[in-house]
């Protein structure tokens, strides 16, 4: 057993836990990363974010998805096998894994594969999987960045073909003909429409009426429209009472005694924090009624010298805002100057078609009253769209009234998850709604929908108020 001693020991080394990492590093911190899997790069990089976009961006491709539109090519299901869909996969996965080696060499942070424990609020130990005592590690700091995984209830027996989540779902080795996805959140409704874009028949079932309520109620409609279009079918106000396994295929009976099968089965309703092996009450902080460590706007826990982000205190759960937690944790940590979490952010979600947002919904202004005014533009309009060939999309610019404030925006289509960063941009220097008027754009991008949306919305306004 070693002991070690160090400025700040982090414990996960997913997105929140490495951009901790590398900057309390440059801040010339002595620094330990904990990782109990056998490879960093968290569930990020082996169940989450990487694996799923990788799989998309193979889908996309190998079934001529974008053409299909242009050139009228009719896609065969299971003309793309999972072997081909892996063979991306893994490339990605292993060029990721190294810039995370890589990085963490670069900036001379030690990596300990084991769990950790901790044992008091200043000390814990770090075991190998039979609970062997590798190290014993006091450190100033210590900041939690364990994540999470599916939330899998007892009562339903997960397997690796049939009964799946987010995690089992990557170890599928042949393409199923039909498809059940229960939970009409981020990870159901992407899943449902890769697995749609590949052919296969796809129903996605929700207690809700509508799929992401988070959207803005326009552009959920746009997407369900979308969604449809690709085979997919929602099912809403409906909740499931007995998951089962039936020889080779999925059954559920739902509240209202209804029933449904398929040949799979994707369980995507939540996930839970990842704090089970931490022994979390020898710090004195205890979790929250949903199972999250609590934080402050600094990500101190009640300990003040233990911080903890990522996916392990809740909402947002996102990769993007993991990173930033965890390198304002790590400044804040090591003295260093500091600012609070942005209250704008960026929302990614890789359905097909991708849609992203930042800032205020329409529904979101209308209740607090708001005076606003709304842009549109229809990715028909955008030239960039005729070349590429899909018309599928439109832009959303929702800004005030009579300041032309930007309040709010969102774009689903082609591009949406990158041209989202200049409303973002726009809207964290205050950006007013003609400053998109007034610049020029390349042509032919999609970027210039946000030119096209700001002219429709000022045209409103202009003889209105102006
Ligand atoms: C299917 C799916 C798709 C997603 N897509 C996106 C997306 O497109 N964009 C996006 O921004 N986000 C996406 N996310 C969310 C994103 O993956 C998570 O928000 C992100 O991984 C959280 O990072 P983290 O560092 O908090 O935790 P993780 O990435 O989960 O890493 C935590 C690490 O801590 C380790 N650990 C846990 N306990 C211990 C212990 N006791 N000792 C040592 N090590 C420990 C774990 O082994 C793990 O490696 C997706 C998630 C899923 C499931």
């Amino acid at each position: 057993m070693e002991e070690l001693s160090v400025d700040v020991c982090i414990i996960g080394s997913g997105p929140a836990g490495q951009k901790a990492a590398i900057q309390a590093a440059k801040l010339g911190k002595k620094v330990v990363v904990l990782e109990k899997a056998p490879q960093p790069g968290g569930q990020c990089l082996y169940s989450g974010t990487i694996p799923s976009k990788s799989l998309r961006e193979a889908i996309i491709d190998l079934t001529r998805f974008n053409e299909r539109g242009f050139y009228n090519q009719e896609f065969e299901p299971h003309e793309v096998t999972f072997a081909d869909l892996n063979k991306r996969l893994s490339k990605v996965i292993e060029e990721e894994r190294s810039m995370v080696f890589r990085q963490f060499k670069k900036n001379g942070i030690r990596l300990i594969e084991g769990t950790a424990r901790f044992e008091n609020p200043h000390m814990l130990i770090v075991m190998d999987p039979d609970y062997r005592l590798l190290f014993q590690i006091k450190s100033k700091n210590f900041i939690i960045a364990t994540g999470s995984n599916p939330r899998n209830p007892n009562n339903i027996a997960f397997d690796n073909d049939v009964i799946l989540d987010s995690t089992r779902l990557l170890g599928l080795t042949t393409l199923p003909k039909s498809m059940l996805v229960l939970g009409g959140g981020i990870i159901g409704s992407e899943y449902a429409s890769f697995f749609a874009a590949l052919g296969v028949e796809v129903t996605i079932i929700d207690k809700r009426e509508h799929l992401l309520p988070m959207l803005d109620s326009e552009i959920g409609i746009h997407l369900q429209t979308a969604l449809t279009d690709i085979g997919l079918r929602f099912i809403g106000r409906k909740e499931p009472e007995e998951i089962l396994r039936v020889g080779d295929r999925a059954h559920v009976r739902f509240k209202d005694g209804t029933t449904l099968e398929a040949d799979t089965l994707l369980y995507a309703l939540g996930r839970v924090a990842n704090v089970a092996s931490l022994h979390i009450e020898n710090t004195g902080i205890s979790l929250n009624d949903k199972g999250y460590i609590p934080v402050n706007e600094l990500f101190q826990t009640i300990a003040t010298h233990i911080y903890a982000v990522g996916d392990v205190i809740g909402g947002p759960c996102l990769a993007s805002t993991s990173m930033e937690q965890g390198r304002l944790a790590a400044l804040h940590a090591c003295d260093a100057q500091t600012h609070h979490f942005p209250d704008f952010y960026p929302i990614g979600i890789y359905t097909i078609p991708e849609i992203s947002s930042c800032g205020y919904t329409e529904d979101q202004l209308k209740e607090m009253g708001f005076r606003y005014e709304v842009g549109r533009a229809y990715y028909y309009e955008i030239a960039r769209s005729h070349i590429v060939g899909s018309n599928v999309g439109m832009f959303k610019i929702l800004f005030h009234a009579e300041t032309l404030e930007l309040l709010g925006i969102h774009v689903i289509g082609r591009g949406a998850t990158e041209v989202i960063h200049i409303g973002q941009i726009a809207k964290s220097f205050n950006a007013k709604i003609d400053y998109f008027i007034d610049q020029v754009f390349n042509y032919p991008t999609y970027a210039e929908g946000y030119r096209v949306a700001a002219l429709n919305g000022y045209n409103k306004i202009k003889h209105k108020f102006l």
